[in-house]
């Protein structure tokens, strides 16, 4: 054991008290799950989340619990910008849901959702062409196919859908060697999601030359630091994402968004509209395309509406502890 993880033990210790758990059904399916469930602790600086998916084990959490602590004893760095633009999410519905999605939004940037187990290359092609129409020709569009192609079926798509303008495709294959085999084939930038769960995972993918940018979550990096120097040792461009938090976890994207010194991506950050409430009473929506750069302060009326039994969550954190 460091000395650095008995402080972090120390730390939480302190914190534990202050923890409350919460539940909040979702709007649509996300990762197979219909109800979001996190944990929150308030220390000196404000308040964390600690809401790793449901099959996280100990170690995996640690890094979620630790950029909790971060959150909630120190804080984040300076911001270098005071609003941070969002990209709209497009869910693999049919064109004219995804046209209403995009026109209603106010975003200069749409991901839309492609490789739907079930649909057909035509359902994607009508979709994205679609949304490039709602959105304008200065609009962007990113795909995402969450790993859903193998290496012919994307290039084939790739370049079917280039023709609507791609700003660039999101995990369209699972693993690395296949991004790298594909993107020798397409000329559409190639971004890695799923292939980044941990620290190390975004210099691999710089290694394998898998991809041309990095979708990167605060929560499984361990905090806004460790997520600022992954970005910084990478050397590739990130998107900032959220892991669809409560605003609380949300904040964090935000302040990390805010604290790179570039940001050529629109971030993935406007997702609360998947949840149908928050712990705060002033939500972090996007209005106009942009999220405000500030934190989230749980507000006891809206967060005892989806209160749930803190007591698993403190045992999640302790055990998680164990691996600070
Ligand atoms: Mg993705």
């Amino acid at each position: 054991m460091t000395g650095a993880g008995a402080g972090a033990r120390e730390t939480l210790a302190e914190l534990l008290p202050t923890l409350r758990a919460y539940a909040i059904p979702m709007k649509t399916r996300f990762r197979g799950i219909t109800v979001r469930e996190g944990a929150l602790i308030e220390g000196p600086a404000g308040w964390g989340e600690f809401s790793p998916f449901a099959e996280y084990g100990p170690a995996e959490s640690s890094r979620w619990l630790a950029s909790a602590i971060e959150a909630a004893t120190v804080g984040w760095p300076r911001p270098v910008r005071s609003a941070v633009p969002v990209n709209v999410t497009v869910p693999a519905v049919d064109p004219r849901a995804a046209h209403d999605i995009v026109a209603r939004s106010g975003c200069r940037t749409a991901k839309v959702k492609v490789a739907e187990h079930g649909q057909s290359d035509a359902d994607d092609l009508a979709r994205v062409e679609a949304v490039r129409e709602a959105i304008g020709p200065a609009g962007r569009i990113r795909v995402d196919a969450n790993g859903g192609w193998d290496v012919d079926h994307a290039a084939s798509m790739l370049t079917r859908l280039a023709e609507f303008g791609l700003e660039y495709a999101e995990q369209p294959c699972p693993t690395l060697a296949e991004l790298a085999a594909l993107r020798k084939r397409v000329g559409v930038p190639l971004a890695a999601d799923e292939s980044i769960r941990k620290a190390a995972d975004p210099l691999k993918v710089a290694a394998a030359g898998a991809a041309d940018i990095v979708v990167i979550k605060v929560a499984p990096l361990g905090g806004v630091r460790a997520a600022l120097k992954v970005v910084q040792a990478c050397g590739l461009p990130a998107v900032v994402s959220s892991a669809v938090e409560s605003s609380v976890g949300l904040a964090a994207g935000v302040a990390l968004a805010a604290a790179l010194g570039e940001l050529d991506y629109d971030c993935g950050l406007a997702t609360m509209s998947l949840l149908t409430g928050d712990v705060t009473a002033d939500p972090l929506v996007a209005v106009d395309g942009t999220l405000p750069v500030r934190s989230a302060q749980v507000d006891l009326e809206s967060a005892n509406q989806w209160e749930s039994d803190p007591s698993p969550w403190r045992e999640r954190a302790l055990a998680a502890a164990e691996f600070l």
